[in-house]
């Protein structure tokens, strides 16, 4: 039995403690605040709040460390120095996974899912996937139950994991069955200090790995997953560019009719559904389904039973989310928005739909580092008026008026409330939360401030 420390409670970090509490080992457990998990942890277990606890971290055999801890944390960078090992809740989940197989002498799929955006949308609809095909699943990791809470499911017979990048950081030797980077945008560039430092943890997750999922329209993020591939994986690969042939393994596919053009999504060459049909919109939607497929046929997956879950999935709140149509102004809640990829992806999307000059923009919040002026073209395009809310409203107003364009339709407004008042009485035809930020500054979280805005939407629209 071991001596293991945990640093950060939050619902990993409570799942770690019960676990290991379970196996029989000494497990202490720290955490700068005094997080209100702490009556539910387990009898035995010493804590140290309110603070981060150098000492028992250089007591421990292990740190299991939260998403949410920076490894450089003064305290852990210590233990870190002294040897200590630090693993990510994750990485106990999955040793413990195959030791476990091993003594069944079983094998249970592991589908890995990480990038900038598209992963909780991406690791649903692989779970709906694999339910539909017949299999007992576990979905889990950085969305909804923590990745230990997985081994306690009865007669679970496959693993779908969506996981950060911060998570990765802390994992090794993973050993996935099929696993994917779906895409790289700026983000988190306050933790890994740069892109390059940002994709060398989310690499990680190709360790070991059997097959890989690579999306081919990045050319650069392309060749450096397929560079990192172990020697005999076998890669599997997507484009969502709507082509006349057949660009990749899982593609798109236009054609002109008498009634414009029908995309399909095709296998092989093969037309396995109408784009139509699918019932999340938006051209990433498409690659999305596609990735979806693409990793569920690596396992197995029945593609008939694939296929109807995109025919039935009608997408994850606070993404691109309908809110309402009130007088023909439309209200979109993409509070999940929280980096630039995911805002120009709604900009683009929308903008493609509803028309140049069409939306009535609501960004801001608490910033990671990011370079605003990415969204400038997009903004120039299809903004009609842009409200700044939140920490960094200033920041991003000073990139957008150094635009001559922008200067005169940006406004800081600093609240919620504020935007969705002046959005309403704005001429737009589209009114579109999708702040580029995070939401910790105003809100517990990004689902308090899209419900938040669906009820100043409803005050201001009855
Ligand atoms: P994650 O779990 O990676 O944050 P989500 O599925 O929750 O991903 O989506 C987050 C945001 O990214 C949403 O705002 C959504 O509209 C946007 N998005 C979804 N798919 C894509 C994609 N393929 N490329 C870029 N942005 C996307």
């Amino acid at each position: 039995m071991a001596n293991y420390a945990v640093v950060g409670l939050g619902g990993s970090g409570l799942s770690a403690v019960n676990f290991l509490v379970k196996q029989g080992h000494d497990v202490a457990v720290t955490d700068g605040n005094f997080p209100p998990l702490a009556d539910k942890l387990p009898q035995g277990v010493q804590t140290y709040f309110g603070g981060i606890d150098g000492d028992i971290l250089l007591k421990a055999d292990r740190i299991v460390i939260s998403p949410g801890i920076d490894p450089a944390t003064p305290a852990v960078a210590n233990a870190i120095k002294h040897g200590v090992s630090v693993v990510s809740d994750v990485q106990v989940f999955i040793e413990n996974l195959k030791e476990r197989d091993k003594q069944r002498g079983t094998h249970t799929p592991i589908i890995a899912i990480t990038g900038s955006n598209a992963k909780s949308t991406v690791t649903t609809l692989v779970g709906l996937m694999a339910t539909k095909s017949g299999k007992t699943v576990g979905v889990g990791g950085n969305i909804g139950t923590p990745a230990l809470d997985l081994l306690a499911i009865d007669g679970i017979d496959m693993v779908v994991l969506e996981l950060s990048s911060f998570q990765l950081e802390m994992m090794s030797g993973l050993g996935a069955d099929v696993a994917t980077i779906l895409n790289l945008s700026a983000d988190h560039l306050d933790r890994h200090g740069d892109m390059v430092g940002y994709l060398a943890q989310k690499l990680r997750i190709f360790d070991d790995v059997k097959n890989a999922v690579v999306w081919l329209d990045d050319k650069e993020l392309a060749r450096t997953c397929i560079a990192h591939l172990p020697k005999h994986a076998t890669m599997i690969s997507t484009s969502g560019e709507i082509g006349e042939g057949f660009s990749a393994e899982f593609c798109l596919k236009g054609e002109h009719g008498e009634q414009g053009e029908k995309i399909h999504l095709c296998h092989n060459g093969q037309k396995l559904l109408l784009a139509d049909e699918i019932l999340i919109k938006g051209k990433h939607n498409l690659l999305n389904a596609l990735s979806a497929l693409a990793l569920g046929h690596a396992v197995g997956l029945d593609m008939t039973a694939m296929l109807d879950v995109l025919r039935t999935f009608k997408g994850l709140p606070h993404r691109c989310e309908f809110v309402a149509d009130v007088n023909g102004k439309v209200y979109f809640n993409d509070s999940k928005g929280t980096n630039i990829g995911a805002t120009i992806s709604a900009i683009d999307g929308l903008g493609a739909v509803y028309g140049e000059k069409s939306l009535a923009l609501i960004l801001g919040g608490q910033g990671k580092g990011q370079d605003f002026t990415e969204l400038v073209p997009f903004a120039r395009t299809f903004a009609d008026s842009i409200y700044l809310i939140g920490q960094d409203a200033k920041l991003i107003y000073d990139v957008f008026i150094s635009d001559d364009e922008l200067a005169n339709r940006t406004h800081k407004v600093f609240t919620l409330d504020k935007a969705v008042e002046q959005a309403y009485q704005s001429c737009a035809k589209v009114v579109l939360l999708s702040p580029a930020c995070a939401s910790l500054d105003q809100f517990k979280n990004y689902g308090e401030r899209g419900d938040k805005f669906v009820e100043f939407v409803k005050q201001w629209t009855n």
